[in-house]
């Protein structure tokens, strides 16, 4: 048995704290009564002295921190997307105003949210940063009827659209001169990024910042976020973005949408190879088709990616038939077929620039 007598205070040792030990006069042990047959000994409890409580100094010191750099956003476009980022955007501590053309309230009530239904009120909240997520389609709409006034002279807009030179170009029209622009474009989504968003890529442009402190803070503040999810932070131009989106991006939501279309099932003997074409379509089948008709629309080098695929695919087709083509008249002549030539789809493919060798069972220029 313990030898502590009833209700003795506790006393602290010297290294403990200063506020642990003015605690101590109001933390005491009891001594345990004399365990026997009628009264059992009483289970061991242990009492945590290092959960870390409203008080404590490392609490207070983080929520100061947390307040310190929390951003009060406005999000508007609370779809798929504006609602996937703001789960996020939470965690790091910033307050969300979530605004859209369709009532989100439920939406927003399970992340704690209180939503606006009329942008003039979520203006007048003055929120630091407006983070457009409406579809690339609207983007023009949203903004030519926007109540500028009613927000701070010095508001930073955020897109995150996934083209970004028209955005870009609609901001810089339609925004009063004072606020600042960031084009950003997390090319991730709700499937992609599901579980994490370590090494995906955050694309970003500042287009305008203004060059006083707190702008540029404020604007530092908003990429951290990703920049601590562990995003691929890339800044670069927005024109050359939507070259090398147009080339990765369109292309792959351009197959996703195919093969959609096509109707891949998932088989009990499914190869690596073909769990990632189904992958693909899981991936983009989730997106609008506004979105997709976006990255078409208001990506001048879209249209380019896409006869370039429709050629490609021509030209398989034909390398494939010419090849069953000469096998036939090879067992129907004995053999004596022209010497290939050069496919002029594949001079094409490669920019007109390499001409390629013609394999040997193509046909010739006459047969074509
Ligand atoms: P989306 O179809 O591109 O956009 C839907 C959003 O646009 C909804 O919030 C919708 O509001 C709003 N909207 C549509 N038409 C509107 C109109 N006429 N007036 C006002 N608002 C309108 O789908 P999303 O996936 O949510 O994408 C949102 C933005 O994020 C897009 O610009 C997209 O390019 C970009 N983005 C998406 C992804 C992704 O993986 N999904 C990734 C990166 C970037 P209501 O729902 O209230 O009608």
């Amino acid at each position: 048995m313990i030898p502590f007598s009833s209700a003795k205070p506790l006393k602290f040792p010297s290294s403990f704290p200063p506020f642990l030990q003015s605690l101590s006069p109001f933390v005491s042990l009891h001594s345990p009564p004399i365990p026997s047959i009628r009264n059992p000994p009483p289970r061991l409890r242990i009492l945590s002295l290092d959960a870390a409580q409203p008080f404590d100094y490392e609490t207070q010191f983080k929520s100061q921190y947390l307040k310190s750099n929390a951003l009060k956003i406005a999000v508007v476009g609370f779809g798929n997307f504006g609602q996937f980022l703001s789960k996020t955007i939470l965690r790091h501590g910033h307050t969300i105003l979530p605004h859209s053309r369709s009532d989100y309230s439920l939406a927003a009530a399970d992340l704690g949210l209180t939503f606006f239904h009329d942008l003039n009120d979520l203006c007048e909240q003055h929120p630091e940063v407006v983070l457009l997520s409406t579809s690339i389609l609207s983007i023009e709409e949203v903004l030519g009827k926007f109540p500028f006034q009613r927000l701070r002279r010095n508001t930073l807009f955020v897109d995150v659209l996934s083209v970004k030179e028209f955005p870009r170009s609609v901001m810089v029209k339609y925004l009063p001169e004072e606020f600042d622009i960031l084009c950003t474009h997390p090319m991730f989504g709700p499937e992609s990024g599901k579980g994490s968003w370590a090494g995906l890529p955050f694309v970003f442009d500042k287009v305008r910042i203004g060059n006083d402190p707190y702008r540029l803070g404020r604007c530092n503040k908003f990429l951290t976020i990703f920049e601590k999810e562990g995003c691929r932070m890339v800044e670069m131009s927005c024109a050359e973005h939507d070259k090398c989106a147009a080339g990765s991006q369109f292309v792959t939501h351009t197959m996703g949408r195919v093969l959609e279309k096509f109707g891949l099932e998932s088989s009990p003997i499914n190869t690596k190879g073909y769990e990632t074409l189904l992958n693909l379509v899981e991936n983009t089948a989730g997106d609008s088709f506004d979105l997709y008709y976006g990255l078409f629309m208001y990506n001048k080098n879209a249209l380019e990616q896409l006869q370039k695929l429709d050629m490609a695919f021509e030209s398989l087709k034909k390398d494939l038939f010419g090849h069953l083509h000469n096998v036939c008249r090879n067992q129907l002549f004995g053999g004596s077929v022209e010497k290939p030539v050069l496919y002029l789809e594949q001079k094409l493919l490669t920019d007109g620039t390499t001409p390629v060798e013609a394999p040997s069972m193509e046909i010739s220029r006459e047969e074509r």
